[in-house]
């Protein structure tokens, strides 16, 4: 018997109803090694289904009928769950206190985070792990801004006592007690700090796919699955779209060097994906590409401004005061191009124009049409075959960025053209 410890987590879909619950416990059970396990709230059981998340934001925000008829709806999902698995578990007097939770505005997040609380109690008594709260676990400060180090010390402290437990995914808590949960998707953050706080030898994400694809199967057909990706490639893909695994789940991960399996409860023996802290020299070659709609490209044109650092710290302080943050930042001598995500820009254009204007003195400030961002990574030195690729198809790339120092390459290329140009990376990269 190997004597590795790994954390788990399973996602929506992998604990969606009774069945896949036992799926779960099986795989559980298939390695002694699983001993830290984090669970989603129960997500689609088909198409057209609800998540229990989406139900309770909408409970949350519903009054009168819609709301008992909502609470009523989720409790019977619940009950369905403990009674086709007969675990000695009731939640009458939880969904009591969620009436009255409502009632007195406990807030947005501890209503989403009963979701992951539930299904964390049935599971527990389900395989006969310890049940324990995520909010002695997870820390976030009276900001709401996620403590990683107190985080780490408070569930190894909590943990310490259990040989093997389950804890929710999602939320922690805030000094005071309320409770607070990470953004969409988030239980996989949860895992990951299992994993760095119990020094496990690996992370388990149990999904519903075999690993990360190399693109999107929406717009490439059968996409190669990824043998092996860094942490920094993985962050890449996931933030322009690619939605396996949350980008800062690696985040805890990164100090202990632990790495992460992205595997398939359906399919448990299919090999998945692996996200490792660095690459070896031979796993060289480009392994994904993710692309996102949704940017704004600002170019500020003044003589020597981009030799002017004075002008150019002005204008990011312009930005941060609006919480807009560039993704990509190029400059010639005279003109600095800023490339933003268009939902952080809109409506504040006159704004930023008029400071840039008064802070500047530009000679002219424009901002672009709207365009897509494409990463490629792990492509390293092929630029002139995305240029190929994307000069094939009369697509013309509006911005490029491979100087991040990550082996990745960014292109900016028109939303219409998008779909056409991931298609054609494709071919010529990874098919
Ligand atoms: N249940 C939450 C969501 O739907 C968190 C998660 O599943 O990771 O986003």
């Amino acid at each position: 018997m190997e004597n590795k410890t790994k954390a788990v987590k399973f996602g929506g879909s992998s604990v969606c109803d009774a069945k896949r619950i036992d799926n779960a416990a099986k795989i559980i059970a298939a390695d002694s090694c699983r001993r830290y396990v984090t669970v989603s709230a129960p997500g689609k059981r088909f198409s057209g289904d609800e998540k229990i998340t989406n139900m309770l934001y909408r409970a949350f925000v519903s009054t009168g009928d819609d709301f008992y008829s909502l609470l009523e709806k989720i409790k019977s999902r619940f009950d369905e769950i403990i009674s086709e698995l007969a675990v000695p578990v009731s939640l009458d007097d939880d969904f009591a206190e969620l009436l009255y939770a409502r009632k007195n505005y406990f807030g947005r997040d501890y209503f989403a985070s009963r979701g992951e609380y539930f299904c964390a109690r049935i599971f527990s008594s389900y395989i006969g792990y310890d049940f324990v709260d995520a909010a002695k676990c997870v820390s976030f400060g009276d900001d709401g801004a996620f403590l990683p180090e107190a985080t780490k010390k408070r569930t190894a402290a909590a943990l310490s006592k259990s040989e093997r437990a389950v804890v929710p995914g999602f939320y922690g808590s805030m000094p005071g007690g309320t409770l607070k949960t990470f953004e969409r998707g988030g239980s996989d953050i949860t895992g990951a700090i299992l994993a760095s706080a119990m020094n496990c030898d690996e992370y388990e994400n149990w999904t519903d796919v075999s690993g990360f694809m190399s693109a999107d199967p929406k717009t490439v057909d059968n996409p190669k699955t990824i043998g092996i990706i860094t942490y920094k490639e993985l962050r890449r893909l996931s933030f322009m779209g690619a939605g396996v695994l949350h980008e800062d789940s690696v985040l805890p991960l990164m100090s202990g060097k632990i790495p992460v399996i992205i595997k398939n409860t359906l399919d448990p023996d299919a090999v998945g994906t692996r996200v490792v802290p660095e690459r070896s020299g031979k796993e060289n070659g480009v392994c994904g590409i993710a692309g996102k709609k949704g940017f704004s490209v600002l170019r500020v044109f003044k003589t020597k401004i981009g030799t002017s650092a004075a002008d150019t710290e002005k204008i990011m302080r312009i930005f941060a005061q609006k919480g807009i943050y560039p993704v990509c930042v190029s400059s010639g001598v005279d003109c600095v191009s800023l490339t933003v995500p268009k939902s952080r820009i809109v409506g504040k254009e006159d704004y930023i124009r008029n400071e840039i204007c008064a802070c500047a003195e530009p000679s002219c400030v424009t901002l672009g049409d709207d365009c897509a961002l494409i990463a490629i990574v792990g492509a390293g030195q092929r630029l002139s075959e995305v240029f190929s690729a994307l000069d094939g198809e009369r697509i013309e790339a509006t911005s490029v960025d491979a100087g991040s120092g990550d082996g990745a390459i960014t292109v900016g290329v028109a939303e219409n053209d998008l779909d056409r140009a991931i298609k054609a990376l494709y071919r010529k990269l990874i098919k």
